[in-house]
């Protein structure tokens, strides 16, 4: 057992995996120009594992050897605190992009052991328990980089499963073999999916019996025979870190990942079957990742209310009264969404086998809250910093000779400021808000996680409302 170094993991990622950008097949990621970010913002957690300021929070020892502390699956409310600081902590580092491979790997496992727990005690089998618990170990010694994709392309979202048009819209068991299944289907937007080492696969929703063959989890190589990651295209890699501060180093990219004809042998099949533990599996993963969500949402918002006081500095107004009251309200915004991670770390179910499961009030209400206000939050912080975030020049163009002073001269704000920290404080507020990389930010705020509606629906499941309602009951005397 041993944590792997940056240059391992690397070299593990060049293994002939079928990787596309803009029509070509990738024949090296770890070099591409066009994927090369990605790579290099998901190996920061080999650097950070090994950095001795680090340590103590992106590992734990387990039987006497350090693994990563995202695959220490939390046992108490105190673990899951320590998880939500090490999400924090990882998205600051990140420049509030977290490194999503190990985080939504282990959130998917997580998920899929408290349901191959509950598939036995009702009376199943316990293979599924079995195989996890050596999948786990196996994880936990290679120290692999896995990710999850849980949602599918859905086709027609008013059908089930198996009522589609075409029966390729959900992932599903097309055969059965003695040693495994061969499984077709695509699933979308998979995150870091081009970084990880393993792609683990859920189900999406909850299946009736018809669906049966789609209640299917699993955990493959990258690298395995018919899997295809189709990407959007990242910046070059070598584009301007000046004029791109975020989107020029953090960035991890999804897919479109596409499932063609697959085999997987049994000793990675989570579940091949059991349709009705397959509403279980989406939603307690959806649970773990929403916490995952809330952990990393106030260090976006940190950067918006860094960057809106800054802003507001640089152009001399950061005493103005309604300025204060519009950073005040961005505090509110991203403390209201911490308050919800530690509450929800605090207050956990304990899921057999005894792993702490987020407080599932706390965590939705969390997520549903970050992503309804996000925009407002954005509206905000582009009210105060002014038009320059959408207008202003480039490294070349301020840095040329015969235009750039021009640009230093008139582009100044606060005499106090350097005319380049404004203008590139207004890069900053671009990227992260405001060019194709921030539209991305705003989508992926509202449907990352699962959109709000989901939100709504698990914290209507779970909250008591009879006590509620006894109030009522009560003080009317009724
Ligand atoms: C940046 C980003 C990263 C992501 N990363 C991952 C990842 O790593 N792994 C992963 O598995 N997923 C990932 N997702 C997927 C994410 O969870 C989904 O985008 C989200 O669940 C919404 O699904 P959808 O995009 O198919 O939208 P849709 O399901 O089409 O939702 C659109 C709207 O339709 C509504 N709707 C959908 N179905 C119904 C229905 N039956 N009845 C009524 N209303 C309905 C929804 O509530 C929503 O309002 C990511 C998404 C984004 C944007």
């Amino acid at each position: 057992m041993a944590l792997r170094s940056k240059k391992d993991y690397v070299k593990s990622l060049q293994d002939g995996r079928e990787v596309w950008v803009l029509g070509q097949k990738v024949p090296d990621i770890t070099t591409h120009t066009l994927t090369k970010i990605a790579v290099e913002h998901c190996a920061n957690t080999f650097d950070l594992q090994q950095d001795a300021k680090e340590r103590d929070l992106f590992t734990v020892v387990e039987n006497g050897e350090p693994i990563s502390r995202y695959y220490a699956f939390p046992q108490t409310s105190d673990d899951l605190e320590k998880r939500r600081q090490l999400i924090d902590r990882h998205t600051e580092i990140g420049r509030g992009q977290l490194n999503l491979t190990k985080a939504i790997g282990s959130d998917g496992l997580m998920a899929a052991t408290v349901t191959a727990h509950q598939v036995k005690t009702r009376g199943g089998s316990d293979v599924y328990s079995k195989r996890l618990e050596e999948y786990v170990r196996h994880v936990k010694k290679h120290d692999l980089a896995v990710v999850t994709a849980m949602t599918d392309v859905k086709g027609d979202r008013g059908k089930r499963p198996h009522e589609q048009a075409d029966p390729d819209m959900y992932v599903r068991i097309v055969e059965r073999r003695k040693d495994g299944v061969v499984v077709r289907g695509a699933k979308a937007h998979t995150s870091a999916s081009l970084a990880g080492n393993d792609i683990l696969a859920l189900p999406t929703r909850a299946m009736t019996e018809k669906d049966a063959d789609y209640a299917v989890a699993f955990s493959i190589p990258a690298n395995t025979k018919g899997l295809k990651l189709i990407m959007r295209p990242m910046p070059p890699h070598d584009v301007s870190a000046w004029d791109n501060p975020i989107s020029a180093k953090n960035l991890e990219g999804e897919s479109v990942t596409v499932f063609d004809d697959v085999f997987v042998p049994n000793e990675r099949l989570f579940l091949a079957g059991e349709w009705q533990a397959a509403g279980l599996l989406a939603q307690s993963f959806a649970n773990f990742h929403r916490f995952t969500g809330v952990s990393y949402r106030p260090t976006i918002g940190d950067l918006l209310i860094g960057a809106t006081q800054l802003v507001a500095e640089h152009n001399g107004v950061a005493k103005a009264p309604h300025i204060r009251d519009k950073v005040a309200r961005l505090i509110k915004y991203t403390e209201m969404i911490r308050a919800c991670a530690i509450a929800a770390a605090r207050y956990p179910h304990t899921e057999p086998p005894g792993i702490a499961m987020p407080n599932v009030v706390y965590t939705n209400i969390g997520k549903h809250h970050f992503a309804d206000s996000f925009y407002e939050a954005v509206r905000v912080m582009h009210d105060v910093a002014g038009g320059l975030v959408t207008t202003v020049p480039m490294e070349v163009d301020w840095n040329h000779p015969e235009i750039g002073p021009y640009l230093k001269k008139y582009l100044a704000g606060n005499a106090a400021v350097p005319a380049e920290h404004r203008v590139r404080l207004m890069h900053f507020i671009r990227d992260l808000t405001a060019s194709d990389f921030g539209g991305y930010t705003m989508v992926g705020t509202i449907h990352g996680e699962g959109p709000q509606a989901a939100q709504n629906i698990a914290l209507m499941a779970d909250y008591d409302i009879n006590r509620c309602v006894g109030l009522v009951k009560k003080a009317m005397g009724i």
